[in-house]
C-alpha cells in the first residue's frame, strides 16, 4: 500500500456513521434498483435531506437483469398502451443524450414469415377481447412501426424500413428460408445499466451534502414510529425516523410492506398485493458465426409461441433472451436448464444453420420484472407502464409509504420524477432542478464525433502519459469520468492483470476505493463488464481478490472465505465455474 492510498478516509465507514448519527430523515428511499436511485437523485437534487439504502449491491436485481434495451416498446403499441410508448421513446431520446457513453441507437430488425397473420387478433387485442399471442405478419408489423416512428419524434434515429424477401436475404442469408420479409427501426442499448445506477447515485451524493446512500444495508422494519436498518455485512443495526418512505424494492414491494407495517397494525391496515412479477432469463454466448451474421443489429423475432425474444452482440459477445414466467418468491432465482434449452430453440427458429453449443454459454442471467399485481391469463399482456399508490401513514408507523410499482429501464427518469413530484406535493415543496436534460457521470461533456473522441483521447493521453489506445478502452468502459482514473494510473501505475490484461491492477483499485464496492461481484460483475462478457477466469478472481483485500483491509482468511463465497454465487446464479482444486483451496486456508 503506498502512502496516497494509505491516507484515503474509509468511504463505507464514513457513510454508515453518517447513518449512525441521523436520527432523522426528510425521505427514506428503499431499494437501490434504478427506479429507487432515480427517485433518490430527484430528490437529492432539489436539495432534500434524503436517504437511499439498497440491501445488496445497486442495480442487482432486475435493473441488473434487463435485456439491455433503452426502447419505446414496440409491442406495447397492440395492447393500446400508447401513453407509455410515447414517454419511453421521450426517455430512450433523453438518454441517448444524457448517457452517450453507455446509451447508443440499436438498428433492429425484425424477420417475419408473412405479411397478413396476426391483423384479426392484433385488432382483437387492441379492443381487449383476446389475450392470445399470434403471429404478427407484415402488414401488421408495418402499421405499429408507422406509428411507432409517429411518437418517437423528434427523433435523433432514422425512420423504419421495410424489405422484401431478397433484400432480407442479401442482408441476412442465414435466416429460415420460410421467412418472408423483414422491417428495421432503431432503438437504444445500454451497454453498462449497472454502472450507471452508480453513476446516479454519485452524482446525486455529490451534489447535495444532505444527501446519503449506502449499499449493502437492508430495511428490517419498524419499531416505534422508526425504520430499522442493518448493515447486511457486518450487522451493526440503525434506526431512522422518516417523514415519507419510498418503497422502491421492486419485486419485493409487498414484502417491504408487510416489514413497513408493524404487527399491531397488520389485521386492519395490511396494504393490497401490488406486485405480480415474472422471471426473465438470458444467456451471454461466444459465438464468432453467430456475432458475425448480427453485425451491429438487433434480431427482433416471435418464437414458436408468439413471445417476443431479442439477440444483437453485446460487446464481443452475443445477448440473448428471454424467458416470461410467473413466479412468486423473487430470490434465488438463476436461467434454468429448461429455459437454457427454450432460448437455443427460439434462435434456431431463425437461425436455423448457426447452432449455439452449450459449452459457449459464458454467463447466464435472471431477474424479476416487478409487474403490477394482475389477473391477465397471458403474462406478456401485464402493462408494463408504472404506478405509484400510496399506503397511509397507520397506528404505529406514522409516515406513508410510496410504493414504486411497474416500470421499465428506460422510463426511470419519467418515473422518478413522478414519485418525487408527489412527495415534494405532499411536503409542500416544490421542484427546483430538472434532470431532463441533466448528463449522467461519465457522459457528462462526452466527445459526440469520432473527431472529437480522438481529440479527447489524445489530450488524455499527453496529460497523464498513458498509451493513446490504454485511454480509448477507458473511456469506452467509463465515458469522460475516465479522465480521473487515467491521471491517477498515470501517476501510481498501470500493471495488467496477468489473467486479463486489457484491465490493471490499479484500474481495480480505484473502482474498489471510489466507487461504492465491496465484494467481488460487486467489482467484477458491475463496475466492470469483466463477469458478464464471460472473461472471468480463477486467476482473475484472484488478482481482484488481492486488490480488493488491499483496498478493504481484509486478512488473509477473509480474502479466501469472500473469493470463495463468489466463486459459489458465480456457478449457482450465473453458470460461471471457476475451478479451484481442494489442495489448492485446503492449501490456501493453511497459509491463513
Ligand atoms: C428479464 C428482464 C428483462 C428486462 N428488459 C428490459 C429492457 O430491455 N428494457 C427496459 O427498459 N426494461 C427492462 N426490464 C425492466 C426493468 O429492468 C425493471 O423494470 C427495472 O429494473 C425495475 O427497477 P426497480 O428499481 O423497480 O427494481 P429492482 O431493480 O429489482 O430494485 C429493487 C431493489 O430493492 C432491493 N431491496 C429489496 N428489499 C429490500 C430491503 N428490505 N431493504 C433494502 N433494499 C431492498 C433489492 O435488492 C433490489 O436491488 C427488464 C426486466 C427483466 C427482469
Amino acid at each position: 500500500m503506498n502512502a496516497s492510498q494509505a491516507a484515503r478516509p474509509d468511504l463505507r465507514a464514513s457513510r454508515l456513521d453518517a447513518l449512525a448519527r441521523r436520527e432523522r430523515t426528510t425521505v427514506l428511499v428503499v431499494g437501490g434498483g434504478i427506479n429507487g436511485i432515480s427517485t433518490f437523485r430527484e430528490l437529492a437534487l432539489q436539495g432534500l435531506d434524503v436517504v437511499l439504502v439498497e440491501r445488496g449491491d445497486w442495480c442487482e436485481a432486475a435493473s441488473g437483469a434487463l435485456s439491455r434495451m433503452i426502447h419505446g416498446g414496440l409491442r406495447y403499441m397492440e395492447t393500446g398502451e400508447f401513453a407509455l410508448v410515447r414517454e419511453s421513446l421521450l426517455e430512450r431520446n433523453r438518454l441517448l443524450a444524457n448517457a452517450p457513453h453507455f446509451v447508443s441507437p440499436l438498428p433492429t430488425t425484425v424477420p417475419l414469415f408473412d405479411y397478413t397473420s396476426g391483423i384479426t387478433s392484433a385488432f382483437q387485442r387492441f379492443l381487449r377481447l383476446t389475450e392470445k399471442k399470434a403471429r404478427r405478419g407484415g402488414v401488421i408489423v408495418k402499421i405499429g412501426l408507422t406509428l411507432y416512428d409517429i411518437f418517437a419524434a423528434p427523433s435523433p434515429m432514422p425512420k423504419h424500413r421495410f424489405h422484401g424477401r431478397s433484400a432480407t436475404f442479401r442482408r441476412w442469408p442465414d435466416f429460415n428460408r420460410e421467412i418472408a420479409c423483414s422491417a428495421t427501426y432503431y432503438d437504444g442499448q445500454i451497454s453498462q445499466p449497472e454502472r450507471l445506477g452508480f453513476e446516479m447515485v454519485a452524482d446525486a451524493m455529490a451534489a447535495n451534502p444532505q444527501a446519503l446512500a449506502v449499499n449493502h444495508v437492508r430495511m428490517t422494519g419498524t419499531k416505534d414510529g422508526r425504520v430499522m436498518l442493518a448493515d447486511t455485512l457486518s450487522g451493526r443495526l440503525f434506526s431512522l425516523e422518516p417523514d415519507v418512505v419510498v418503497n422502491a424494492t421492486g419485486a419485493w414491494i409487498d414484502f417491504a410492506n408487510e416489514a413497513l407495517t408493524p404487527p399491531e397494525a397488520r389485521p386492519n391496515a395490511r396494504p393490497p398485493r401490488m406486485i405480480g412479477g415474472t422471471k426473465g432469463s438470458h444467456l451471454i454466448v461466444d459465438n464468432p458465426r453467430l456475432y458475425d451474421a448480427l453485425g451491429d443489429e438487433m434480431v427482433y423475432y416471435e418464437n414458436q409461441e408468439g413471445r417476443v425474444c431479442i439477440l444483437f452482440r453485446y460487446f464481443d459477445r452475443v445477448l440473448i433472451g428471454s424467458t416470461d414466467i410467473p413466479v412468486s418468491d423473487p430470490d434465488g432465482l438463476r436461467c434454468e436448464d429448461d429455459e437454457i434449452a427454450y432460448i437455443l430453440d427460439s434462435v434456431r427458429l431463425i437461425f436455423p444453420d448457426l447452432p449455439i453449443r452449450r459449452e459457449e454459454i459464458v454467463y447466464t442471467f435472471a431477474g424479476t420484472r416487478p409487474l403490477p399485481a394482475s389477473d391477465a391469463s397471458v403474462v406478456g399482456r401485464i402493462s408494463r407502464d408504472h404506478s405509484c399508490p400510496v399506503v397511509p401513514a397507520t397506528a404505529g408507523r406514522p409516515f406513508p409509504v410510496y410504493c414504486m410499482v411497474g416500470g421499465k429501464w428506460t422510463t426511470f427518469r419519467a418515473f422518478g420524477e413522478q414519485v418525487a413530484d408527489k412527495v415534494l406535493d405532499a411536503l409542500h415543496l416544490s421542484r427546483s432542478v430538472s434532470t431532463a436534460d441533466l448528463p449522467i457521470g461519465g457522459g457528462r461533456h462526452y466527445p459526440a464525433s469520432a473527431g472529437e473522441r480522438a481529440a479527447w483521447i489524445e489530450a488524455c493521453a499527453r496529460a497523464t502519459g498513458l498509451p493513446p489506445a490504454r485511454v480509448e478502452a477507458l473511456l469506452h468502459r467509463y465515458g469522460t469520468s475516465a479522465r480521473a482514473m487515467a491521471e491517477e494510473l498515470g501517476e501510481q501505475g498501470d500493471t495488467p492483470l496477468a489473467g486479463l490484461p486489457e484491465f490493471s491492477r490499479q484500474e481495480l483499485d480505484y473502482l474498489a476505493r471510489r466507487e461504492d464496492v465491496e465484494t467481488l461481484a460487486d467489482l467484477l460483475l458491475r463496475r466492470t463488464p469483466i463477469g458478464i462478457t464471460g472473461r472471468l477466469g480463477l486467476s482473475v478472481a484472484e488478482e481482484a481478490a488481492d486488490v480488493l483485500a488491499g483496498a478493504k483491509g481484509w486478512s488473509r482468511a477473509e480474502r479466501e472465505q469472500r473469493l470463495d463465497d463468489f466463486i459459489t454465487r458465480l456457478a449457482r446464479d450465473h453458470a460461471v465455474r471457476l475451478e479451484r482444486t481442494a489442495d489448492e483451496f485446503h492449501a490456501k486456508r493453511r497459509v491463513s
